[in-house]
């Protein structure tokens, strides 16, 4: 199969709207860092046009009916969208499902400390990453303190010009020869990845308390000022304390805003590509189709990048559970219209079938070739930056090992409508056979017995502080997810 740039096949109106989605996407990208980010925004843009909060419905018992736009959040982190379509639900819907947390180092619950007039945040890292690429690059903080009493601070630092950042050192390469001698793995071990965030003590007397007794009792005291000036500073500006840092998610990520890249900024080069290219693609996908003939879903997900975990991963009911409020809804506006839905059959029958019924796109990132790392990839089953979007039958690792194996037949209808929507796409493994392998929701929701099969963009440096992607990609995707929802028919 002969693939090809897709740059040049478009208008100058295609053009124009690539530009203007990839504008978007680079202020999603530099806005939302974190999964609770993301999630506020998806919300705030997903209300703006016209969707409304299921829990509302819930808990007025509005029915729904063909046309309703509704969304569903799950504890701030992860998010699902429905547009509810003219087929019955049981028949199965068009689903999109991308991950919205990435690779990056978690604050711990304990983690100030000061250390030779040096203060830092202790962190364990999240995800699979190669730590010593996180060193000596600017960093930001963001993420939210929850207080005794239930309130909540939000944070991020180090993303406004004028804002301080922070970093992790490394040891110079003139000192660096045990280091250099070390394998990637423990070039940087995990417990050297602390963040570095003061260096200024306290100065005896500021910590007076309203009866200038302070002075005394400080100077009996004065040890770690550095670390307490920086506490000082973190109660003044968000009246926060030592002890709220246990229950508190603060996520450090790299600082800064996403770049084009490139002389002729055909790329995009930023933190948390895997998978905000395919969130991103996805919800505005969704945004973008009207009126459509199957019900829509668009899934949002947290705790991929440890295994799809938690009440707000991948693995949690949250998405069943909230399939079986809208069913349920869905039943209501059948009945009060006098139609019997689904055959009259119980709603928890109705829910399997819609499950079972229904054709998934697991939207995440592929490994795309890189001409540095030739002997990673097996070229005729490798994905390409500005190709178009990437199918993956199969991931996993160690002979197809806990992948989801997408069906030839699935595979076939797919084909059959992307070409039909004049939609470019590539057909690629992850990597060559052996040399290692990755995995992603795909295969959880397959458990329902639903097609589904891995379709995301071509990303370089995965995992790395500063992924690439290309512009055509993150357009031809969002082109590609439209069609998904509104013609991928059921099997
Ligand atoms: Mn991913
Ligand atoms: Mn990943």
């Amino acid at each position: 199969m002969e693939n090809k740039s897709i740059w040049n096949k478009y208008t100058d109106e295609q053009l124009e709207e690539l530009e203007k989605l990839n504008a978007g996407y680079i202020d999603f990208l530099s806005g939302c860092k974190t999964e609770r980010e993301c999630t506020e925004k998806v919300v705030s843009d997903a209300e703006a046009a016209g969707y409304r909060k299921l829990d509302d419905l819930i808990g007025s018992g509005e029915a729904l009916k063909a046309g309703d736009k509704v969304y569903r959040v799950n504890m701030g982190k992860s998010v699902l969208m429905f547009n509810i379509g003219d087929d019955p639900l049981c028949q199965g819907m068009n689903i999109l499902g991308a991950h919205i947390d990435s690779p990056r180092m978690d604050v711990k619950q304990n983690p100030l400390y000061e250390d030779s007039d040096l203060a830092y945040l202790d962190t364990h890292y999240y995800g699979g990453i190669k730590k010593y690429l996180y060193v000596t690059i600017p960093l930001a903080l963001h993420g939210v303190f929850v207080k005794k009493d239930g309130s909540k601070v939000k944070i991020a630092i180090g993303e406004d010009p004028a804002d301080p950042v922070f970093f992790i050192s490394d040891i110079l390469i003139h000192l660096a020869d045990e280091q250099m001698k070390k394998t990637g793995r423990h070039i940087v071990e995990g417990e050297a990845l602390d963040l570095c965030i003061g260096n200024r003590p306290l100065k005896i007397g500021e910590g007076e308390d309203a009866e200038g007794k302070g002075d005394s009792k400080e100077k009996a005291e004065a040890k770690d000022l550095v670390k307490k000036f920086a506490l000082k500073l973190l109660k003044d500006k968000y009246g926060v304390e030592e002890e709220d840092f246990i229950s508190a998610e603060l996520e450090v990520v790299p600082a800064g805003r996403a770049r084009e890249a490139g002389f002729d900024r055909s790329m995009i080069l930023s933190y948390g590509q895997d998978d905000r290219v395919c969130a991103y693609t996805s919800y505005q996908a969704m945004l973008e189709v009207e009126k459509v003939k199957r019900t829509a879903c668009c899934i949002l997900v947290d705790k991929e990048e440890i295994g799809s975990v938690g009440a707000t991963g991948m693995q949690s009911r949250f998405f069943e559970d909230t399939v079986a409020e809208i069913i349920s809804l869905y039943r209501k506006g059948k009945a009060a219209e006098g139609e019997e839905c689904c055959g009259g059959i119980d709603e928890s029958l109705a829910l399997r079938r819609c499950l079972a019924n229904s054709n998934m796109l697991s939207s995440d990132v592929n490994a795309g070739f890189d001409p540095l790392y030739p002997s990673s990839f097996e070229k005729k089953n490798t994905s390409f930056l500005g190709r178009g979007p990437v199918f993956s039958k199969f991931t996993g690792s160690g002979g197809k090992y806990e992948s989801n194996d997408a069906n030839a037949e699935y595979i076939a209808l797919l084909r059959n409508i992307f070409d039909k929507g004049d939609i470019s796409y590539q057909f690629a493994e992850l990597g060559k056979v052996d040399v290692g392998g990755g995995g992603t929701i795909a295969y959880i929701l397959a458990l329902y017995g639903m097609n589904v099969i891995d379709a995301g963009v071509a990303v370089l440096s995965m995992h790395s502080p500063w992924e690439a992607t290309s512009k055509a990609d993150v357009y031809e995707a969002c082109r590609g997810y439209k069609v998904f929802l509104k013609d991928a028919d059921r099997l």
